[in-house]
């Protein structure tokens, strides 16, 4: 049996296109949703995960800015610039990249951007209201998959969906979505740690898997359930001497044997990467339109 590639690029461009009128909308009375980006340090990650959101906020005609502060930049410059970016009427979206360096405080980080231009959803507040099913913005990654599994026909509906990873930034949020009682959710959940006995057992009876540890190729196979779906969240550098760079990007999921089991499967990259985008460009225009409201 070979899977049926879930093709996040398409599925992000069908996001952005859905985007335009609303950002035609906004334009005509005098407003361009604006998205900030503050970066400590040069983690080529991030630097690169930040520029890309740069060129898409270009492509789209957004106002984009970013701040790059340097690796040593003390807790206090980073608030003050956040500071900042709250009170810019311009600006509608402002996301503090992480990880942040150890002299600065993540929890202060992500407290100090304003509830309403939180695109990323990452201010307490915003993750409380996403546990509660009431979300003023949903978190990126996690919406991205969901989207993917809706528009690829794979609605979580009543699916037991096993999640391989519990950070802030994909396992918990993507939880708390799936488990609400709202289209595109329903789902029976179960999360996933470096503590859970017998991982294979667990995985073995989702019927959607979604992977999101870091580590590259660790689901197998044998991991998976006949048929089941597999959105592989994970980016994770490989040395590979056949290519200039010296790596290659690969997935937590072992693609080509996974895909012989699977009924569906995202590649990486052009799987979860450029959803994450696209739904950070939605939640700017969002911020936007109840901003101009
Ligand atoms: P993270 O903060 O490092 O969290 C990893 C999670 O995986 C933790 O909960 C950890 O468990 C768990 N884990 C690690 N090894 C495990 C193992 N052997 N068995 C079971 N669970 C294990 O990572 P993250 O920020 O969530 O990112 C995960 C991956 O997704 C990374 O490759 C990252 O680059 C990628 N990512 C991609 C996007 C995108 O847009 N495509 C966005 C965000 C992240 P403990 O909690 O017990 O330590």
């Amino acid at each position: 049996m070979g899977a049926t590639i879930i093709d996040g690029k398409r599925i992000a461009d069908a996001v952005r296109a859905e985007l335009r009128p609303r950002i035609a909308g906004l334009r005509a009375r005098g407003v361009t949703p604006g998205l900030a980006a503050v970066i400590v340090g040069d983690d080529p990650a991030s630097v690169l995960y930040v520029k890309m959101k740069s060129q898409a906020c270009e492509e789209m005609g957004l106002h984009s800015v970013t701040l790059r502060l340097p690796a040593d930049a003390p807790e206090a410059g980073l608030l003050a610039e956040v500071r900042g970016l709250n009170a810019d009427p311009g600006v509608h979206g402002i996301l503090v990249q992480q990880p942040l360096p150890s002299q600065i405080s993540t929890m202060r980080a992500v407290s100090s951007v304003s509830v309403d231009k939180d695109v990323d959803c990452f201010h307490p507040e915003n993750v409380g209201l996403v546990l509660i099913g009431a979300p003023r913005f949903a978190p990126a990654t996690p919406a991205g998959v969901i989207e993917l599994l809706v528009r690829s026909g794979n609605d979580p509906g009543g699916k037991h969906v096993v999640i391989l990873g519990r950070s802030n930034i994909v396992g918990r949020p993507l939880a708390a979505l799936l488990m609400q009682k709202a289209a595109g959710a329903n789902a029976t959940v179960t999360v996933c740690h470096s503590a859970t006995r017998d991982l294979p057992a667990i995985t073995r009876t989702a019927d959607i898997l979604v992977a999101a540890i870091g580590r590259a190729e660790f689901v197998t196979a044998a991991m998976v359930k006949p048929g089941a779906v597999v959105i592989d969240v994970g980016i994770n550098r490989v040395a590979d001497a056949t290519r200039k760079s010296g790596f290659r990007t690969v997935g937590d999921v072992r693609f080509a044997e996974v895909s012989g089991v699977a009924s569906a499967i995202t590649p990486v990259p052009g799987g979860v990467g450029p959803m994450t985008i696209a739904m950070l460009l939605s939640n700017t225009v969002r911020a936007a339109e109840i901003a101009a409201a």
